[in-house]
Protein backbone atom coordinates (compact mmCIF):
# COMPACT_ATOMS: atom_id res chain seq x y z
CA UNK A 1 0.00 0.00 0.00
CA UNK A 2 2.76 2.45 1.13
CA UNK A 3 4.32 1.72 -1.81
CA UNK A 4 1.31 2.74 -4.03
CA UNK A 5 0.90 5.96 -2.31
CA UNK A 6 4.81 7.17 -2.67
CA UNK A 7 4.46 6.05 -6.72
CA UNK A 8 1.22 8.09 -6.86
CA UNK A 9 3.44 11.17 -4.85
CA UNK A 10 6.00 10.24 -7.49
CA UNK A 11 3.59 10.76 -9.88
CA UNK A 12 2.32 14.01 -9.24
CA UNK A 13 5.27 15.87 -8.60
CA UNK A 14 6.36 14.46 -11.91
CA UNK A 15 3.74 17.03 -13.54
CA UNK A 16 4.92 19.43 -11.59
CA UNK A 17 8.18 18.70 -12.80
CA UNK A 18 6.80 19.25 -15.61
CA UNK A 19 5.51 22.66 -15.17
CA UNK A 20 8.71 23.96 -13.57
CA UNK A 21 11.16 22.74 -16.69
CA UNK A 22 8.71 24.41 -18.76
CA UNK A 23 8.01 27.80 -17.15
CA UNK A 24 12.00 27.94 -16.28
CA UNK A 25 12.74 28.15 -19.62
CA UNK A 26 9.99 30.15 -20.78
CA UNK A 27 10.53 32.81 -17.90
CA UNK A 28 6.81 32.62 -16.99
CA UNK A 29 5.87 32.34 -13.00
CA UNK A 30 6.08 29.05 -12.02
CA UNK A 31 3.55 28.75 -9.60
CA UNK A 32 -0.38 30.99 -9.49
CA UNK A 33 -0.43 30.22 -13.27
CA UNK A 34 -2.95 27.62 -14.67
CA UNK A 35 -1.68 25.31 -17.10
CA UNK A 36 -2.90 25.77 -21.00
CA UNK A 37 -2.79 23.89 -23.89
CA UNK A 38 0.30 25.10 -25.82
CA UNK A 39 -1.15 25.07 -28.92
CA UNK A 40 -5.33 26.76 -28.50
CA UNK A 41 -4.32 28.11 -25.07
CA UNK A 42 -7.03 27.07 -23.30
CA UNK A 43 -6.87 26.50 -20.03
CA UNK A 44 -6.98 22.76 -18.46
CA UNK A 45 -9.72 21.57 -16.66
CA UNK A 46 -8.64 19.44 -13.55
CA UNK A 47 -9.19 15.91 -15.51
CA UNK A 48 -7.07 17.27 -17.94
CA UNK A 49 -4.23 17.23 -15.44
CA UNK A 50 -4.44 13.74 -13.84
CA UNK A 51 -0.58 12.43 -14.26
CA UNK A 52 -0.03 9.57 -17.04
CA UNK A 53 -3.59 8.67 -17.09
CA UNK A 54 -5.31 12.34 -18.56
CA UNK A 55 -3.11 11.38 -21.19
CA UNK A 56 -3.08 8.21 -22.08
CA UNK A 57 -7.27 9.09 -21.84
CA UNK A 58 -7.00 11.86 -24.51
CA UNK A 59 -5.01 9.56 -26.46
CA UNK A 60 -1.71 11.98 -26.54
CA UNK A 61 -3.52 14.82 -28.12
CA UNK A 62 -5.80 18.11 -26.43
CA UNK A 63 -9.16 17.75 -25.84
CA UNK A 64 -10.37 20.94 -27.54
CA UNK A 65 -7.72 21.48 -30.74
CA UNK A 66 -6.36 17.79 -31.19
CA UNK A 67 -2.63 18.99 -31.57
CA UNK A 68 -0.78 15.66 -30.46
CA UNK A 69 1.35 16.65 -26.87
CA UNK A 70 4.94 15.57 -26.14
CA UNK A 71 5.25 12.37 -24.84
CA UNK A 72 7.82 14.21 -22.28
CA UNK A 73 5.10 14.44 -19.84
CA UNK A 74 3.78 10.89 -19.09
CA UNK A 75 7.62 10.18 -19.70
CA UNK A 76 8.98 12.43 -16.58
CA UNK A 77 5.59 11.61 -14.58
CA UNK A 78 6.31 7.89 -15.00
CA UNK A 79 10.07 8.51 -13.89
CA UNK A 80 9.72 10.66 -11.39
CA UNK A 81 7.10 8.27 -9.68
CA UNK A 82 9.64 5.71 -10.49
CA UNK A 83 12.11 7.70 -8.59
CA UNK A 84 10.37 7.94 -5.50
CA UNK A 85 9.42 4.05 -5.63
CA UNK A 86 12.93 3.20 -5.85
CA UNK A 87 13.45 5.45 -2.98
CA UNK A 88 10.79 3.83 -0.58
CA UNK A 89 12.11 0.93 -1.68
CA UNK A 90 15.49 1.36 -0.09
CA UNK A 91 14.32 2.95 3.00
CA UNK A 92 10.67 1.48 3.58
CA UNK A 93 10.30 4.01 6.15
CA UNK A 94 9.60 8.02 6.11
CA UNK A 95 12.38 8.50 7.90
CA UNK A 96 13.76 12.35 7.29
CA UNK A 97 16.77 10.46 5.56
CA UNK A 98 14.04 9.57 3.16
CA UNK A 99 12.51 12.74 2.63
CA UNK A 100 16.05 14.42 1.83
CA UNK A 101 16.45 11.56 -0.58
CA UNK A 102 13.32 12.84 -2.38
CA UNK A 103 14.38 15.96 -2.30
CA UNK A 104 17.59 15.63 -3.53
CA UNK A 105 16.95 12.93 -6.26
CA UNK A 106 14.20 15.21 -7.40
CA UNK A 107 16.26 18.21 -8.09
CA UNK A 108 18.72 16.47 -9.96
CA UNK A 109 15.91 14.33 -12.30
CA UNK A 110 14.69 18.16 -13.38
CA UNK A 111 18.28 19.02 -14.41
CA UNK A 112 18.90 16.11 -16.44
CA UNK A 113 15.49 16.63 -18.24
CA UNK A 114 16.35 20.41 -18.61
CA UNK A 115 19.84 19.07 -19.40
CA UNK A 116 18.39 17.12 -22.08
CA UNK A 117 15.88 19.12 -23.67
CA UNK A 118 18.09 22.53 -23.71
CA UNK A 119 21.71 21.17 -23.04
CA UNK A 120 22.38 22.88 -19.55
CA UNK A 121 22.13 22.16 -16.08
CA UNK A 122 20.40 24.89 -14.28
CA UNK A 123 22.20 26.68 -11.34
CA UNK A 124 18.81 26.51 -9.49
CA UNK A 125 18.45 23.10 -8.99
CA UNK A 126 22.34 21.99 -8.88
CA UNK A 127 22.15 24.58 -6.16
CA UNK A 128 19.18 23.13 -4.17
CA UNK A 129 20.91 19.51 -5.10
CA UNK A 130 23.96 20.85 -3.00
CA UNK A 131 22.55 22.65 0.09
CA UNK A 132 20.45 19.79 0.26
CA UNK A 133 23.38 17.01 0.01
CA UNK A 134 25.52 19.04 2.27
CA UNK A 135 22.71 19.42 5.07
CA UNK A 136 21.67 15.59 4.93
CA UNK A 137 25.55 15.03 5.38
CA UNK A 138 25.36 17.63 8.76
CA UNK A 139 22.24 16.46 9.66
CA UNK A 140 22.78 12.77 10.01
CA UNK A 141 26.19 11.63 9.08
CA UNK A 142 28.32 13.99 11.52
CA UNK A 143 31.21 11.54 11.82
CA UNK A 144 31.87 11.56 7.99
CA UNK A 145 30.96 15.38 7.38
CA UNK A 146 34.38 16.05 6.41
CA UNK A 147 35.70 12.92 4.61
CA UNK A 148 32.23 13.19 2.34
CA UNK A 149 33.58 16.81 0.97
CA UNK A 150 36.99 15.25 0.58
CA UNK A 151 35.32 12.95 -2.10
CA UNK A 152 32.91 15.53 -3.53
CA UNK A 153 35.74 17.88 -4.35
CA UNK A 154 38.10 14.77 -5.86
CA UNK A 155 35.05 14.11 -7.88
CA UNK A 156 34.82 17.82 -8.58
CA UNK A 157 38.21 18.56 -9.56
CA UNK A 158 38.38 15.80 -11.81
CA UNK A 159 35.43 17.10 -13.97
CA UNK A 160 37.18 20.18 -14.39
CA UNK A 161 39.97 18.52 -15.29
CA UNK A 162 37.97 16.86 -17.81
CA UNK A 163 36.21 20.11 -19.19
CA UNK A 164 39.94 21.85 -19.81
CA UNK A 165 40.67 18.43 -21.51
CA UNK A 166 37.84 18.57 -23.83
CA UNK A 167 38.12 22.20 -24.10
CA UNK A 168 34.75 22.78 -22.62
CA UNK A 169 33.01 21.22 -25.32
CA UNK A 170 32.39 17.76 -23.84
CA UNK A 171 32.03 18.05 -20.21
CA UNK A 172 30.50 21.00 -18.74
CA UNK A 173 31.27 22.93 -15.78
CA UNK A 174 27.54 21.92 -14.99
CA UNK A 175 28.59 18.55 -14.87
CA UNK A 176 31.44 18.97 -12.73
CA UNK A 177 29.03 21.30 -10.32
CA UNK A 178 26.51 18.45 -10.56
CA UNK A 179 29.25 15.69 -9.75
CA UNK A 180 29.87 17.72 -6.76
CA UNK A 181 26.85 17.70 -5.11
CA UNK A 182 26.70 13.94 -5.95
CA UNK A 183 30.36 12.88 -4.46
CA UNK A 184 28.92 15.10 -1.16
CA UNK A 185 25.66 12.98 -1.05
CA UNK A 186 26.86 9.54 -1.61
CA UNK A 187 30.04 9.21 -0.03
CA UNK A 188 33.05 7.29 -0.83
CA UNK A 189 33.21 4.79 -2.34
CA UNK A 190 29.82 4.70 -3.75
CA UNK A 191 30.18 7.94 -5.39
CA UNK A 192 33.42 6.32 -7.47
CA UNK A 193 30.92 3.77 -8.76
CA UNK A 194 28.15 6.12 -9.55
CA UNK A 195 30.81 7.88 -11.81
CA UNK A 196 32.28 4.50 -13.33
CA UNK A 197 28.38 3.75 -14.14
CA UNK A 198 27.68 6.68 -15.25
CA UNK A 199 31.15 6.61 -17.91
CA UNK A 200 29.65 3.40 -19.00
CA UNK A 201 25.82 4.36 -19.73
CA UNK A 202 27.19 7.12 -21.45
CA UNK A 203 29.60 5.33 -23.80
CA UNK A 204 27.20 3.01 -24.46
CA UNK A 205 24.64 5.14 -25.79
CA UNK A 206 27.33 7.30 -27.73
CA UNK A 207 28.38 4.19 -29.27
CA UNK A 208 24.34 2.98 -29.91
CA UNK A 209 23.80 6.72 -30.93
CA UNK A 210 27.38 6.81 -33.95
CA UNK A 211 26.19 2.97 -35.06
CA UNK A 212 22.72 4.31 -35.95
CA UNK A 213 23.82 7.58 -37.48
CA UNK A 214 21.68 9.22 -34.61
CA UNK A 215 24.83 11.48 -33.68
CA UNK A 216 27.75 12.49 -34.99
CA UNK A 217 31.39 12.14 -33.02
CA UNK A 218 30.86 15.49 -32.79
CA UNK A 219 27.37 16.27 -31.81
CA UNK A 220 27.14 17.24 -27.70
CA UNK A 221 25.72 14.71 -25.70
CA UNK A 222 24.54 16.27 -22.43
CA UNK A 223 26.13 14.55 -19.68
CA UNK A 224 23.53 15.09 -16.61
CA UNK A 225 21.48 12.30 -17.41
CA UNK A 226 24.24 9.63 -17.23
CA UNK A 227 25.64 11.21 -14.22
CA UNK A 228 21.73 11.22 -12.58
CA UNK A 229 21.22 7.88 -13.83
CA UNK A 230 25.05 6.16 -12.78
CA UNK A 231 24.75 7.36 -9.61
CA UNK A 232 20.89 6.96 -9.08
CA UNK A 233 22.16 3.12 -9.40
CA UNK A 234 25.21 3.61 -7.29
CA UNK A 235 22.70 4.75 -4.95
CA UNK A 236 20.20 2.18 -4.84
CA UNK A 237 22.53 -0.71 -4.71
CA UNK A 238 23.20 -1.81 -1.28
CA UNK A 239 27.29 -0.77 -1.47
CA UNK A 240 29.24 -0.16 1.15
CA UNK A 241 30.03 3.74 2.43
CA UNK A 242 33.44 3.76 4.27
CA UNK A 243 33.37 7.69 4.62
ZN1 LIG B 1 -5.20 22.63 -27.65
Amino acid sequence: MEEIIVFIFGLILGSFANLIIFRLHTGEKILFARSKCLNCRKTLKWFELIPVASFIFQKGRCRNCETRLSLQYPAVELLSGLLFLFIWLKFLTYSPEFFFSLAFWFFLLLASIYDLKHQILPEEFILSALILAISAKFFFFKDIFFPSFATGFAIFAFFVLLWFITKKQGIGFGDAKMALALGIFLGFPKAVFGLIFSFWLGALVGIYLILFKKAGMKTPIPFGPFLFLGNFIAFILNLPVVF
